[in-house]
């Protein structure tokens, strides 16, 4: 493709959207560019390099889609995934409708049929198993978009923040509700899952937020009124914790988790690696964070 064809503008009239690819109109025949590419400037203020360019090649492929196939196929169908990966685009189209917006959550098929960004957890992303993928049938998988699964099974959700991963999970995570002994539930009361056992959920809940009202969920017995409870927490007589001990973190500050107990990332915090910028995880205690963190470092004890 001519680079002459592409106009390229940055923009401050985008409030989610990130790019925008569109054929500049025949009454300005005169113009050498074929073709308008506007990026959100807040792109180039976070220091995030590789977001910008990911855009700019984004639209970059739809510019390419349009020259050579038309405006006639789906705004992030297969011509277009071929344009990006050829262009170095990332070929998730982290799109809402025909806009690239910051998605934060993909709706996917496993058989790689379709990839949809979202930027809530929409209905889709809670529920993938009520859906079906319109080219193979299969129900597709819901994923956070930093963190795609790498042996996903069809219609199981794997966002971390949600408390299920399948209708079963949803329905009846335990067994039945007459023998259960924890519950996970929403401080406003809107949801609410039984337990018999200290699970990994009733352990830590403050990694889960509600699917209705979005407050982090709290866990506590049975017999506890939730409502008078603190959210966050974990108020389970017999779990010596109610908030995280101990956490496990990029040491540049992508990402950090906090958990109740040791997990096998916090105890070998070298043997992972930051899924955002490569560097080896580190491990601390949550409330003697160190000022500065050497990857591969283990802090507790
Ligand atoms: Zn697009
Ligand atoms: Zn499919
Ligand atoms: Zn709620
Ligand atoms: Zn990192």
């Amino acid at each position: 493709m001519d680079p002459a064809a592409i106009r390229v503008d940055v923009t401050d009239s985008f409030r989610r959207q990130l790019g925008e690819c569109r054929p500049i109109s025949r009454s300005d025949r005169d113009s050498t560019p074929k073709y308008e590419i506007r990026i959100a400037r807040r792109l180039f203020e976070d220091g995030r390099d590789d977001r910008w360019r990911d855009t700019v090649r984004h639209e970059v492929a739809h510019a390419y889609v349009l020259k050579t196939v038309g405006s006639d196929v789906a705004p992030h169908g297969p011509e277009w995934k071929d344009a990006a990966r050829r262009a170095g685009a990332d070929p998730v189209a982290r799109c809402e409708g025909d806009d690239v917006v910051d998605a934060a959550y993909v709706l996917a098929c496993p058989n790689g049929c379709f990839e949809h960004g979202y930027v809530q957890r929409s209905k889709r992303i809670k529920n993938p198993w009520q859906y079906t993928c319109d080219e193979c049938g299969t129900h597709p998988i819901s994923y956070d978009v930093t963190d795609r699964p790498d042996d996903p099974e069809a219609g199981t959700c794997y966002v971390a923040s949600i408390p299920w991963q399948t209708q079963d999970d949803k329905d009846d995570p335990d067994d039945t509700r007459n023998t259960a002994r924890y519950l996970l539930t929403c401080p406003n009361g809107c949801t609410a899952w039984s337990y018999q056992r200290r699970t990994k959920r009733i352990k830590n809940p403050w990694l889960y937020s509600c699917p209705e009202c979005d407050a982090t969920l709290l866990s506590c017995d049975i017999d506890d009124r939730p409502i008078n409870l603190e959210s966050g927490r974990c108020h389970v007589a017999s779990i010596p914790w109610q908030e995280p001990r101990i956490v496990h973190a990029c040491p540049n500050g992508c990402f950090n988790v906090g958990f109740g107990q040791h997990t096998k990332e916090s105890r070998q915090p070298d043997r992972y690696r930051c899924e955002e910028c490569g560097a080896r995880t580190v491990a601390y205690p949550a409330d003697d964070q160190p000022e500065t963190l050497t990857p591969g470092t283990n802090y507790i004890e």
